[in-house]
């Protein structure tokens, strides 16, 4: 039987072949099998064994394996696949370039690596990931979420001439998904988002957690543009991936520099080699992650039903960056919890669209004067929600101390 054909999947697979991602790392986000990759490849003409490496990559492999990184380590650091690394260093070793390989030894992190953790970097994490509720601003003040961190948005509060109460500790987002979605790009400079900061800190003190900065994200659809049914239409930056992280780190270090620490630095990327490029972009820019309390890792969100969200995760912790994972759902939470400092979710609401309302909830009640047919918008349902995911992170907390 003939095979159904994506063309879609395969501009996908080509793309980021072309980019430097190895096969199999392709084969594993895609769900794909490591021979359709090949076979979309070959069909699309790429020639395998000459894929192109920029000098930058070369240039950042062979440095990596001099400070005594192993090949197929260094290859992920530098965005290519072990075979091309080898390749790579195969052609320099004969062009009379001096290296020396660390071979049958434990191999041990370089001098001063992509990210020079300086403590033992945590691969998991003590406790269950602190989690911050997503909740709309109207509730932020009631009595019932005083012990409840909350994740509102600076878009809530950016056009409010007198700040309204918030009844407990909270982090800010910035809103750059809706504003790049709307927008295609931040209508709100670095400086006037610092001055409301600003404002909000002095008004809030130390209930204001941290800040996000005004970052820019990665998905495909943010980039290119287009529709999607559900959220909307996206206009599109236009921009490339590199082009995002590089305004990404600039605006961090304009608002670090204006507002201060309480502001936390986001990686932006869409595969794993371009988050530790991002890394990279802020060690240049003289900001070492994992000496950072909290980390924002962005573009994750919406897929963090694959196996590449997970790698992802797993890998920035083991490299000792400590993550706030954006806009987390259950599953995600779930499978990589203990690799996460913090998250933060809305996802009750889609969760609550689906199901009947909480018992009596058709009819008013304390703290509603109507009922509802559905608690997409009830905070007893948020609280309840929250509750369980809690419950559920211990658990699996508690089951990893028994193994
Ligand atoms: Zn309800």
């Amino acid at each position: 039987m003939p095979r159904i054909i994506d063309p879609h999947v395969d501009a996908m697979i080509i793309t980021r072949f072309k980019s430097g991602e190895s096969t199999r790392s392709i084969a594993k986000g895609l769900g794909k099998s490591i021979q359709t990759v090949y076979n979309t490849l070959e069909r699309g003409g790429v020639d395998l064994k000459r894929r192109s490496v920029s000098e930058k990559q070369r240039a950042r492999l062979i440095d990596l394996c001099k400070r005594g990184m192993s090949v197929s380590r260094a290859a992920t650091w530098s965005g290519m696949s072990p075979s091309t690394a080898t390749r790579v260093i195969r052609e320099y070793r004969h062009s009379g370039g001096a290296l020396t390989l660390q071979k049958g030894r434990r191999e041990r992190r370089p001098s001063s690596s992509i990210l020079p953790a300086s403590r033992e970097a945590p691969t998991q994490q003590t406790r269950p990931p602190l989690f911050y509720l997503g909740v709309s601003i109207d509730w932020a003040s009631h009595e019932r979420v005083v012990d409840v961190p909350l994740f509102i948005s600076f878009r809530k509060l950016r056009t409010r001439r007198r700040l309204p109460d918030i009844a407990t500790h909270f982090a800010l987002d910035s809103g750059g998904f809706t504003e790049l979605q709307m927008n295609g790009r931040w209508t709100i400079s670095a400086h006037e988002y610092a001055e409301k900061v600003r404002k909000m800190i002095s008004f809030y003190k130390s209930k204001l957690m941290w800040v996000a900065p005004q970052d820019w994200m990665c998905e495909p659809i943010i980039l290119a543009g287009g529709h999607v049914r559900g959220v909307g239409r996206f206009i599109g930056t236009g921009l490339t991936v590199e082009e995002h992280q590089t305004r990404t780190v600039r605006n961090f270090a304009e608002l670090r520099a204006e507002v201060g620490d309480r502001v936390i630095p986001v990686l932006q990327g869409f595969h794993l080699h371009e988050y530790q490029r991002c890394a990279q972009m802020y060690l240049d820019a003289g900001f070492d992650l994992t000496q950072e309390p909290v980390v924002g890792l962005g573009t994750v969100c919406r897929r963090q039903a694959t196996s590449e969200a997970e790698v992802i995760v797993r890998a920035l912790a083991r490299d000792g960056v400590r993550l706030h994972g954006f806009g987390f759902k259950k599953t995600g939470l779930i499978a990589c919890g203990d690799a996460l400092v913090s998250a933060d979710s809305m996802a009750w609401t889609v969760d609550a669209r689906y199901q009947p309302p909480l018992p009596g909830h058709e009819y008013p009640g304390p703290g509603r004067s109507r009922g509802h047919a559905r608690c997409s918008n009830c905070i007893e349902f948020a609280l309840a929600w929250r509750d369980s995911l809690i419950a559920r992170l211990e658990n699996r907390k508690r089951g990893r101390h028994l193994e």
